[in-house]
């Protein structure tokens, strides 16, 4: 497996790479591996000749007061997972070669980003949307494998490739749990045991939601005072919910009632002490 730290390296690497034939496959990061992440490098090795794996923790998509100093950092352990996965190249750029200086451009995908974390985390997918079109010009890959668990992200790349003509298809993956429900996440690390056991709640509050629509439940004021239990937050509390919506899955405007032969997304995030964390899962309803 390749390191590459320059643009210049990573599209030499490219082009080679394209002289050799077969497809590119990326995988964007923020590093600090787990099975997530892990699970979206292995479907790209698998439909691809050559896969990259950006690894770039990206200043533009944190806030002020949010995490960006202390995101989990760890080169030397996501370099050992990649090349167990089979990924060719790891491109692992300085901010200066992203963000040089005197930068000044930024793209902004209206429309989708004022809900759900957009709501509050202004600017958090404006910086998304800007790092991803520097890296996708500077790796120029075939397919870009984003995973279901930030869902709003996936639905902002997916609109942002379709109006700005780039010639690649993005890929969307499911999201990976650890065996006690928990969504998988670089942030999941900052738990201590008390936490983790109330970040359960995230996924049990959505796999109760599920099988409430088993019997038959499909108003968005039913489901979310049903699961008022699970996600009650006294104050104090470590756990604290920010927001629990039911949304359309291509629009993300809020739904309030499944309907025969459609499906929603019901996504959630909630502070866990200091962590933020996300969660989020289809609920689809048959023709009947
Ligand atoms: P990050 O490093 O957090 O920016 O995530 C990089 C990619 O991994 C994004 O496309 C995420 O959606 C995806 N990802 C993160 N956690 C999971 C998960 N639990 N299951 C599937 N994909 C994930």
């Amino acid at each position: 497996m390749y390191i590459l730290r320059s643009n210049q390296e990573m599209a030499r690497f490219r082009r080679e790479r394209a002289q050799a034939g077969g497809s590119v496959g990326m995988v964007p990061t923020m590093g600090s591996f787990h099975e997530g992440h892990l699970s979206l490098m292995r479907q790209a090795v698998a439909e691809n000749g050559t896969t990259v794996v950006s690894l770039f923790v990206n200043p533009a998509q944190f806030g002020p007061g949010e995490d960006f100093d202390r995101y989990p950092r760890d080169e030397d352990g996501d370099r050992e997972l990649a090349r167990s996965c089979g990924v060719d190249g790891l491109f692992v750029p300085p901010v200066g070669e992203i963000y040089p200086a005197g930068d000044s451009t930024r793209v902004c995908v209206d429309g989708l980003t004022g809900s759900l974390c957009g709501a509050f985390r202004p600017g958090h997918f404006s910086g998304v949307a800007t790092v991803l079109v520097k890296l996708f010009h500077i790796v120029r890959p075939d397919r870009a494998y984003f995973g279901e668990k930030d869902y709003q992200q996936l639905r902002v790349v997916q609109q942002m490739v379709r109006d700005l003509c780039f010639d690649l298809e993005v890929v969307a993956c499911p999201i990976v749990r650890d065996p006690d429900g928990l969504a998988a996440s670089s942030r999941n690390r900052f738990l201590s045991g008390p936490e983790r056991t109330e970040a359960q709640r995230l996924s049990r509050a959505l796999f109760a939601a599920r099988d409430l629509c088993g019997r038959g439940v499909w108003d968005r004021s039913a489901l979310v005072s049903a699961l008022a239990p699970i996600l009650d937050s006294p104050e104090g509390g470590l756990f604290c919910l920010e927001y629990l919506e039911l949304v359309d899955p291509e629009t993300l405007q809020p739904v309030d009632r499944i309907e025969a032969g459609s499906s929603a997304r019901l996504a959630l995030a909630a502070r866990v002490g200091k962590t933020r964390l996300i969660d989020n899962i289809l609920l689809e309803r048959n023709g009947l």
